[in-house]
């Protein structure tokens, strides 16, 4: 065994007992699959986004007198789930841009949270903008390239309409500025931009220009998304890793996902 292989293997054996004994904690980023959870609702000229919904087959009756089990369905966009490129316009002709085609390296990643918090309970529209990327910056150093930025809002403690939050003029919830997603993929290059709204888009981003522009500019760069996450208050700004695997749906534009976080213990006390 080379010098390079012995290191690589005390690589994962280190992470495997640093998990073991609690030194890294695993962190559960997804919100339970469940009817009652909110769906993005776009205008009634559009096509809609489904629910989940699951009916049982059997349940060791006499349907199946030993086992139960359930069909289920649901749109790719439903509950905590995936972006790919191919879900819009922009990235429609990229290679790789569907969630079966996207190498499998880019679904495992370090992560950059910025705290919004605090902005988003003030002020429901509110914008991760140029400026609070740059003050971030200036407390735990410049974004990484190749990292997934995650927007804290603490949204995903809201249930029901307020989830939503939809209102005469459309729903209202926080997002980047045009000018925050540009700088973060543009001049970060980050891998992807999660968030704990039902879309990586202010509620209002229709009234951008261009519209939508985290979609816009996230698919059209190759990169991904990842919304409706839950807790990342127990994340720290930087040093978690994100596992975000999508199901591996043939031409898929986003998928229904169990989201993954190790962090290191000190960060989670
Ligand atoms: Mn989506």
């Amino acid at each position: 065994m080379n010098v390079t292989n012995s290191q690589d293997h005390h690589a994962l054996t280190n992470l495997a007992s640093a998990m073991a004994n609690g030194e890294v904690a695993t962190v559960d980023l997804t919100h339970t699959l469940d009817p009652d959870f909110p769906v993005i609702i776009l205008p009634p000229e559009f096509g809609q986004c489904a629910r989940f919904r699951m009916e049982e087959i059997s349940a060791y009756d006499h349907r199946g007198p030993a086992w139960k089990w359930h069909n289920f369905s649901c749109c790719e966009h439903t509950g905590t789930h995936f972006d790919a490129p191919i879900h819009w316009i922009s990235g429609r002709d990229l290679p790789n841009n569907s969630v079966d085609e996207i190498p499998v390296e880019r679904f495992i990643g370090p992560a950059c949270v910025i705290d919004c918090s605090e902005g988003a309970a003030r002020d429901d529209d509110f914008e991760l903008t140029p400026e609070v990327i740059e003050a971030w910056e200036a407390d735990y150093g410049r974004i990484p390239p190749d990292c997934w930025v995650l927007m804290r809002t603490d949204w995903s403690k809201r249930s029901g309409a307020a989830y939503l939050n939809m209102c005469d003029d459309g729903p209202h919830s926080p997002g980047p500025s045009p000018e925050g997603i540009r700088l973060l993929v543009e001049q970060r290059d980050i891998r992807g931009f999660g968030v704990e709204t039902v879309g990586t888009d202010a509620g209002q981003g229709q009234h951008y220009t261009p519209p939508f522009p985290a979609h816009y500019t996230l698919h059209g760069n190759n990169k991904y998304g990842l919304q409706c996450l839950n807790n990342l208050d127990l994340l720290p700004p930087v040093g978690a890793v994100v596992i975000a695997t999508p199901l591996k749906i043939k031409n898929g534009t986003g998928s229904p996902l169990r989201v993954l976080a190790l962090v290191p213990r000190s960060h989670t006390v």
